[in-house]
């Protein structure tokens, strides 16, 4: 074993190095369909109004409020899609159906079960109001506003709302390629029976779950030797098409950790260790394409992230450091997970010189939201994230939190 040369960075700085490092990738024009999930790039504004017409909200009769009470002389109908091409003179009224155009002259609708139909006369209500039972135009929404603000991620709403407005495609940014391998000699494909000595590779599956659920295409390039050449050579290769490059294992400082040497000789390596728990071996690095280079200036510029082995450890990491940046280069106004104020059910004890990210469970008592740790919080041990509610961050120090102190907390899922 040999001392780790790069400095311990603060988990915070890390964090922000990371993301001034990360681009937003460029904006590409996508059908609706092709839309879901993808991250608005500029403001979408109304070109018109919402409704464009005054469109009636029930079936029944279009009138004239000054009519009330009358019986008037049925002219016409109006169904949605096919407007009434007259008007409703005094003394007259037109059939309307949910949707249908309020005919000129008319300002009001009545519901067919409030009149009195005999022949052609229907008899209204004595007590009209002018305005009822209509959407005005511009009502749900006025013509140039804003209706989604650029980093907002397209959900059935949105689409729809886009839609109405006309928008056959939006303007989103380009989803981000990764390419996802782990390391390690010890590593066996999952389903086959590890020898003496070997353990299931577990980090990809995971990591495949994590980018995928973050909105990224991911290429999965199964383990690779702790061998450096043929590392090196997979990596040059995978990065031609990628935008990051996932990692895990080979971080810490023993002689078969061969990421860091890799990174450090295809690019520049700006974090090395961090002060984290669990985590401390995160390596962050940017690799830039080599010129000739078929990418625009502003793609060539790849982050690799170098996850420690500890399952744990990965996913951690991946969520304070890597998930983050997944956000910024989709173009997500958010970055972060929201977070809720919650009441720790137990003493969380502080690490010395590291911050802590502890694994809690969630429930409700009363109207607070309390937190239970997962139990023990060993790197190793993936019980203590699966089922998790919410990361519970505790500062360095000889102090930690004491049960029943409120803290924001990071969540992941609510229970
Ligand atoms: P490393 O960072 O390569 O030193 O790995 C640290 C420890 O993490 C190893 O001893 C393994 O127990 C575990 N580990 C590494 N890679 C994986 C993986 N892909 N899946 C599950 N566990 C792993
Ligand atoms: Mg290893």
């Amino acid at each position: 074993m040999r001392a780790s040369t790069y400095p311990l960075v603060d988990a915070d700085v890390a964090a922000a190095l990371v993301l001034e490092h990360t681009p937003v990738l460029p904006v590409e024009r996508v059908a609706l369909g092709e839309a879901v999930g993808r991250i608005l790039a500029g403001d979408l504004r109304a070109p018109a109004d919402l409704p464009a017409f005054r469109a009636s909200a029930v079936d029944g009769f279009a009138v004239r409020a000054a009519d009330a009470g009358k019986a008037l002389r049925d002219v016409g109908e109006s169904a949605a899609g096919r407007p009434f091409a007259g008007r409703v003179e005094p003394g007259t009224t037109a059939r309307i159906l949910t949707g249908g155009v309020v005919p000129d002259g008319a300002d009001a609708v009545v519901m067919f079960e409030e009149v009195r139909i005999e022949g052609q006369t229907v008899t209204v209500p004595a007590d009209l109001r002018a305005g009822s039972n209509f959407h005005r135009p511009g009502a749900d929404v006025k013509a140039g506003e804003r209706v989604l603000s650029a980093g907002t991620q397209l959900g059935a709403a949105e689409l729809g709302l886009a839609a109405a407005l006309g928008f056959a495609e939006v303007e989103v940014h380009r989803r981000p390629r990764a390419v996802l391998m782990s390391t390690g000699d010890e590593l066996v494909e999952v389903g086959r029976k590890p020898g003496r000595g070997q353990i299931t590779d577990s980090n990809r599956w995971a990591l495949l779950a994590a980018l995928r659920e973050a909105g990224v295409e991911v290429q999965s390039l199964g383990i690779a030797p702790d061998e450096p050449v043929a590392l090196r050579r997979l990596v040059i290769d995978a990065l031609e098409t990628a935008d990051v490059l996932v990692t895990s294992g080979g971080v810490s400082v023993g002689t078969h950790d061969l990421v860091k040497p890799m990174l450090e000789s295809l690019g520049t390596v700006h974090i090395g260790r961090v002060k984290l728990k669990p985590g401390k071996p995160f390596t962050f690095a940017t690799i830039r394409a080599p010129l000739p280079s078929p990418l625009p200036e502003g793609e060539r510029v790849k982050l690799a992230f170098g996850l420690p082995g500890f399952p744990v450890s990965s996913l951690v990491t991946f969520e304070v450091f890597v998930r983050p940046a997944l956000r910024k280069l989709q173009g997500y106004a958010r970055l972060q997970r929201p977070t809720l104020p919650v009441r720790l059910g137990y003493d969380a004890r502080a690490t010395a010189d590291r911050t802590e990210y502890q694994r809690v469970t969630l429930r409700r008592e009363g109207t607070e939201l309390v937190a239970d740790t997962t139990g023990s919080q060993s790197s190793s041990r993936l019980m203590s994230l699966a089922g998790a509610h919410a990361l519970v961050r505790v500062a360095p120090g000889d102090q930690g939190i004491r049960a029943g102190s409120i803290v924001e907390a990071m969540i992941l899922a609510l229970p």
